[in-house]
């Protein structure tokens, strides 16, 4: 049997950048390594892919034994059809040296019809070429495809008992854009196998490409020599300009003219590095910290976004919060207090969430969370869930304050929040001594992914680890919240 030479992933990686696929073919041990944010994702879309096998019961697995074992399963594959088989999971083919897998190949009535399965609620461009590629391989290999469909989430599913197969997946046919890109997947598979087997590195320059249809993963590779007050990582305008100006000469943003015609957010962030200084606007600052009135809570939320709703109820991607953290102030000079909410997982948490929540905030004063509209959201959802709290709810949604608005409104800039106005870039340049780098949960993504792994977790000891690194993380969030309004109130004085 022939070897493969190109993947399905690898085709469309090529298809982004063939120097990452020259890289990945010849320096694969280069690679930026996977964050856990990533390694999180990955994990949902084979969750997913093995949850819809159920949509077509009965099926064998030609999955190989391991990653590396591929050809075992084109063998396994053929001999299944051979064998009169009619549904197959992870049926696997190699033609013209091109390597694809299906998630569900299905024979009925005589005809086979292929399906990818997507943990994505929509069909992009590159699912199209996946399909495409996909359809190109199969037919080429002798397999008369009546047709081949992308399965993915159905958002319009509300849980009601138990998961209803038919109802949270949505099969949508690609086969006529998948015969309309057949040449181009032909041409494409030449160019690239010519790319793969050559010996020289392909000259591309970085560029917008490289983080589109997904952030490569040789970024440390190629982008090692941008400094860091490259113009690149100014923030606030398309990435095509940024390139335009550093193609132009202009890597730098010393080397930016005084007189170029920028947006304000741009300015701001060039004059703060430029003059290596935070810009404040302070009676911009009074203006906001005046609306404040202690006694004052900083609140936050985490939530998760569970492809295949736990609970019943809800549909796919919905927000359930989980966890919240609270201090409290009862003055400026007051010693500060701290509440929390980690819900037990397996339960839905929504109810002992909101009725902890009116208990935790009961007493009078401003609510302040950064990025108000996601607190309230959360909470406008309970509100329709739980109208019996509605009353409750709009109380603490009504004294909702946003510590963000500063830092998005730009009246204080310093060089190191790099352009952003998120929490996570606001700390380490307001507050020194305090930073996310020693937790063990350092995002809101990794949070959300650590309690969703939580709801099949038997072992107590990796139950309790998560559970102290989930309150370490929620904590950091108010607690960074509290040093933040005092540098607003210092630099006011
Ligand atoms: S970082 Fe950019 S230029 Fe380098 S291999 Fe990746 S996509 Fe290509």
């Amino acid at each position: 049997m022939e070897k493969h030479i190109l993947s399905k992933s690898s085709f469309i990686r090529g298809l982004q950048c063939p120097k990452s696929l020259f890289l990945y073919k010849n320096f694969y041990k280069e690679r930026d390594a996977i964050s856990p944010q990533q390694q999180a994702l990955f994990s949902r879309g084979t969750d997913v892919g093995v949850l819809a096998r159920q949509l077509f019961p009965g099926g064998v697995d030609a999955s190989p034994s391991s990653p590396f074992k591929y050809q075992e399963s084109v063998k396994q594959t053929q001999k299944l059809i051979d064998e009169g088989a009619s549904i197959i999971y992870e049926a696997a083919f190699i033609f013209e040296k091109t390597l694809i897998a299906i998630d569900l190949l299905v024979k009925k009535e005589g005809q086979w019809k292929a399906y990818e399965v997507k943990s994505s609620t929509r069909i992009s461009p590159t699912y199209l070429l996946d399909a495409s590629l996909q359809f190109y391989v199969m037919t080429g290999c002798g397999i008369h495809l009546q047709d081949i469909s992308i399965i993915n989430i159905n958002t319009e599913y509300i849980r009601k008992g138990k998961l209803e197969m038919d109802l949270l997946f949505k099969m949508t046919s690609v086969k006529n854009e998948a015969l309309k890109n057949q040449q181009y997947i032909k041409e494409n598979i030449s160019r690239l196998l010519d790319v793969a087997m050559d010996t020289r590195q392909p000259e591309t320059p970085i560029g917008t490409h490289c983080f589109n249809p997904y952030p490569c993963d040789f970024m440390g590779t190629c982008w090692k020599k941008i400094p860091e007050n490259s113009v690149l990582n100014l923030s606030g305008t398309a990435k095509e300009e940024l390139f335009a100006l550093y193609n132009s000469g202009i890597k730098t943003i010393e080397e930016i003219p005084a007189d170029l015609n920028l947006n304000e957010q741009l300015k701001l962030q060039v004059d703060s590095l430029k003059l290596n200084r935070m810009i404040i606007d302070r009676p911009g600052i009074k203006k906001f910290l005046d609306t404040l009135k202690y006694p004052l809570f900083f609140l936050d939320f985490e939530t998760i976004m569970p492809a295949v709703p736990f609970f019943e109820g809800t549909h796919p991607y919905q927000h359930i919060p989980f966890q919240y953290s609270m201090h409290f102030k009862e003055s400026a000079s007051s010693n500060l207090l701290h509440y929390d909410f980690l819900a037990e997982a397996g339960l839905d948490p929504r109810r002992p969430f909101i009725e902890q929540l009116i208990k935790d905030t009961a007493v009078p004063g401003d609510i302040l969370t950064y990025n108000a509209s996601f607190e309230r959201s959360i909470l406008n959802s309970l509100k329709k869930e739980f109208p019996q709290f509605s009353d409750e709810i709009d109380y603490i949604t009504y004294r909702i304050k946003d510590l963000m608005f500063p830092f998005e409104q730009k009246l204080i800039y310093h060089p190191r929040m790099k352009g952003s106005h998120s929490i996570k870039n606001v700390l380490p340049a307001l507050v020194e001594d305090l930073n996310y780098d020693s937790l063990k949960i350092g995002s809101g993504s990794i949070a959300m992914s650590a309690f969703e792994q939580l709801q099949n977790e038997t072992d107590l000891f990796k139950i309790a680890d998560a559970r102290d690194a989930l309150k370490a993380y929620c904590e950091m969030d108010t607690y960074a919240m509290v040093r933040i309004l005092e540098v607003l109130e210092k630099v006011t004085l």
